[in-house]
Parts: C-alpha cells; structure tokens; sequence
C-alpha cells in the first residue's frame, strides 16, 4: 500500500468564507499517482470546516446566513469561550456544524463522487494562515 500526505494553507482575508478546494484535492491525487484507494481531506484547525455539497453561489450565502442565526457572532460577549479573551466562539460552533473532514473514494485515479459533489474549505476565524491536511492511501 502507498500513502501520500499533503497540506494546503488558506489565509482568507475575511473572518468567514468558503472555498471550493475540488481542483487542489484533485492535484493532490495526481501527484500520489494513486488509482485505487481513499482520500481523507480535514481541516487541521478548530474554527475551519472541511464538507462536501454544491458549488452553487445560493447555497454558500444560504450557509452564512444559517450558521449566523445559529451561532451569531456578535455580541461576543454572549459565549463563555470569549471569556478566554478570544472572540471566536461562533466559530468553534460553526466548525462542529459544517465538519471536520470528507473521505472520498479514489477510483481509477479520480476521485469518486457523487453528483455535484465538491469538496469546501469553510473559514470560519480567518485573516491568518491556517492548514488542511490531505492523506491518500491505497494502491
Ligand atoms: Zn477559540
């Protein structure tokens, strides 16, 4: 069995954004040169997401919206989290909503998706660099 490991860094000039990573993961896999196996993508932060869906423009504001009325981020005063000094709350809770990490089946070469699937990186707690980890095994 082979084993491929990569990290790609993100450094959005906003505090939340979403960036469909599809391309890059894709990249990944033909550098492992890997045909058969799996694909494990998470991201190495605790306030980004790693998810699957649609790259469709509706779907991404529709998901700013929803997670700002679960977990707004003003007043910041309202998290005992930001009684640390931080004022990330939201986006810890943001995080465990939208996910840690996506496995994808890596099928002759490609990755195997379902349809429209994409692979997104969610920042939740941007305007710093901050890590995602790509692991492929297989054969
Ligand atoms: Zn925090």
């Amino acid at each position: 069995m082979r084993s491929y490991r990569k990290e790609l860094t993100f450094n959005l000039p906003s505090r939340r954004g979403f960036v469909n990573i599809t391309p890059q993961v894709e990249e990944a896999l033909r550098e492992s040169g890997i045909r058969e196996g799996l694909c494990l993508v998470n991201a190495m932060h605790i306030t980004a997401s790693v998810y699957i869906n649609d790259a469709e423009s509706g779907l991404l504001a529709d998901y700013e919206a929803w997670l700002e009325k679960l977990a707004p981020h003003a007043p910041v005063s309202q998290y005992r989290h930001n009684n640390t000094g931080e004022d990330n709350a939201d986006a810890h809770l943001k995080r465990q909503i939208m996910g840690r990490e996506v496995v994808v089946a890596v099928t002759g070469g490609r990755l195997d998706f379902g349809p429209w699937e994409q692979i997104y990186y969610g920042e939740f707690d941007g305007r710093r660099a901050k890590r995602v980890l790509i692991k492929i095994i297989g054969e």
